[in-house]
């Protein structure tokens, strides 16, 4: 079921692999209003117009990894407070203190095999109010 109007909350997928970016806006577009960027420049250059209200952030990603844009995401004060989830290949999820010591609020392991547990991620952490 789509919410039909009133306020949706902004996610902003930053993510290299096209087929990842399709499987999470599917999980997620009948909550919340989508945007997709191939990399943190992409996304960078959106935000001030498009401040998203939650991140979910690949780690492996051209030009600038998923580290890197996160730390630009920390010392922007415009951006900073937004939660970030990373999104992270199945063999590097053991690293969670890594991930949270780095600033990422939390992580969602892929391939995606469980659209609830994205779906809880992403509700426990999404800023409520209109930014
Ligand atoms: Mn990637």
């Amino acid at each position: 079921m789509r919410v039909a109007k009133g306020f949706m909350q902004k996610i902003a997928i930053i993510e290299d692999n096209p087929d990842n970016r399709l499987l999470a806006e599917a999980i997620l577009q009948d909550f919340y209003a989508i945007s997709q960027y191939a990399s943190g420049r992409e996304a960078f250059a959106d935000f001030n117009e498009n401040k998203p209200h939650l991140i979910l952030l690949d780690i492996s990603l051209p030009e600038m990894d998923g580290l890197q844009v996160l730390q630009k995401i920390r010392t922007e004060n415009n951006w900073k407070k937004i939660p970030v989830i990373a999104l992270t290949a199945h063999a590097m999820t053991g690293d969670r203190q890594k991930f949270l010591a780095a600033g990422f609020n939390d992580y969602v392991s892929k391939p995606i095999l469980d659209d609830t547990v994205l779906l809880a991620v992403v509700a426990q952490w999404i800023l409520r109010d209109e930014l």
